[in-house]
């Protein structure tokens, strides 16, 4: 391994440590606030099972590789566990943990009939063919076959994995049990059970969250300037959403750096130049930082790319009133207070992200009923459950008199706890 590597593999082992510890930080305070005693936190900061693999893979040169793989499963009080899986070199224990608890929070935000999981195998898809993916996948679904099923645990997609994925895993796990499963897994290709929506489920998911938010802080959409940091798949279908309800999109990025016009981004045609070059940014010379970017005059600011971009050294210079989180812990917990205690409206990751394991669950319903619904159906029952969700959580926000993180964490850890606690566990 080179340097380079190792000095990235560290950080995101920091990073992973720094999001667990947050995690169960605001776990407490939602949990002391509602008047759980002790015992419910001591149940809820670890997964209840934590499963480690290896697996033999063969390789296009006929070698055997031997990858690690891990599945987390934080708490079936509710339902099965469900979250998806991701490929990545930096996947670590810890980051799978604190993502299968996220996974419950957001099950019980958006009032899913689910517990949180997460999976992840430490590899670079991006570095081998496709039967070698293919073989990774089947031996992953081989290696954990004893603790997921359709009502045990139900992996999705996530980082680096995709509906071709899912397929390999769904016909693995089918041929294994000897029935067709299609609802052992969502996020599959339409033809064979997925749902219509899936793709564009978390940018729709945000898209509703902006609307709701708005409304709250009397701005209207229309004309409305947004800063999206992030054009992967939820920032750029975003992009779209919003550019199409009349928003202004003054400013976005990717990794090489930022665009911005105030008068408006030509949407349409950067999506048309990223789908041919695989980058908008790096195609113009006035560029500016991601840091610059975020901190635009600007309505909304949408950070859709990695976390810990707004902490307690620029909050102060954030000028939005209204931050959207599309990404996973975008912002600190010091900033999102510096940034509630100045009036800003800030919708948290576990709230706004929550729009691809809705979507997620409807495909498990349609499976589990096999009867299926059009992209029509799948968009109003969205709307329905985000808007209900935003609803819940800024109620609580505003009659406990907390910032909407603490409000949605609350939110997500009590129907848990009720559960565990019906079930004689605590
Ligand atoms: N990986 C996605 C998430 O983190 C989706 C999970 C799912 O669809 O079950 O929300």
């Amino acid at each position: 391994m080179d340097n380079k590597k190792e000095g990235s593999s560290t950080n995101n082992q920091e990073n992973s440590i720094d999001v667990l510890h947050s995690t169960r930080t605001v776990i407490k305070r939602a949990l002391d606030r509602l008047g759980y005693p002790q015992e419910v936190y001591e149940l809820m900061k670890e997964p209840l099972r934590m499963m480690t693999v290896r697996i033999p893979v063969r390789m296009d040169d006929g070698s055997i590789e031997i990858f690690t793989g891990y599945r987390a499963q934080h708490n079936d009080a509710v339902g099965p566990t469900k979250g998806g899986v991701r490929f990545h070199p930096e996947v670590s224990e810890t980051e799978v943990k604190a993502l299968s608890i996220w996974m419950s929070l957001k099950a019980g935000i958006v009032d899913l009939p689910y517990g949180g999981g997460k999976g992840g195998i430490v590899c670079d898809p991006r570095e081998m063919s496709f039967p070698e993916l293919e073989r990774l996948s089947r031996g992953y679904v081989r290696a954990i076959s004893q603790i997921v099923g359709p009502t045990k645990d139900i992996p999705a997609p996530d980082v680096f994995t995709n509906s071709q994925i899912m397929a390999w895993m769904m016909d693995e796990y089918s041929r294994m049990k000897e029935f067709d499963s299609p609802g052992f897994i969502t996020g599959k290709p339409i033809v064979l059970g997925g749902s219509h929506g899936r793709e564009s489920a978390t940018a729709k998911g945000v898209t509703i969250c902006i609307k709701e938010a708005a409304k709250k802080k009397g701005i209207n959409i229309e004309g409305a300037r947004i800063v999206i940091q992030g054009f992967g798949n939820a920032g750029s279908f975003l992009a779209k959403f919003m550019h199409d309800a009349g928003a202004k999109v003054v400013g976005i990025s990717d990794v090489y750096g930022g665009l911005h016009d105030p008068d408006g981004l030509d949407i349409d045609y950067l999506l048309d130049r990223r789908d041919s070059f695989g980058t908008v940014t790096k195609l113009f010379k006035n560029t500016i930082s991601n840091q610059e970017l975020l901190e635009l005059d600007c309505d909304i600011l949408v950070p859709a790319a990695i976390e810990n971009q707004i902490t307690i050294e620029n909050a102060h210079k954030i000028k939005a009133n209204i931050i959207v989180e599309a990404a996973n812990g975008p912002t600190t917990i010091e900033a999102t207070e510096e940034l509630s205690n100045r009036g800003v409206l800030l919708v948290p990751d576990v709230l706004a992200s929550a729009g691809g394991v809705t979507v997620s669950y409807f495909e498990w319903v349609q499976n589990n009923q096999g009867f299926y619904w059009t992209e029509e159906e799948v968009g109003e029952r969205l709307e329905k459950v985000m808007v209900t969700s935003f609803e819940n959580v800024y109620r609580v926000a505003t009659s406990r008199r907390v910032d909407m993180r603490l409000a949605a964490y609350m939110v997500g850890v009590r129907k848990m706890a009720e559960a565990s606690r019906f079930r004689g566990w605590i």
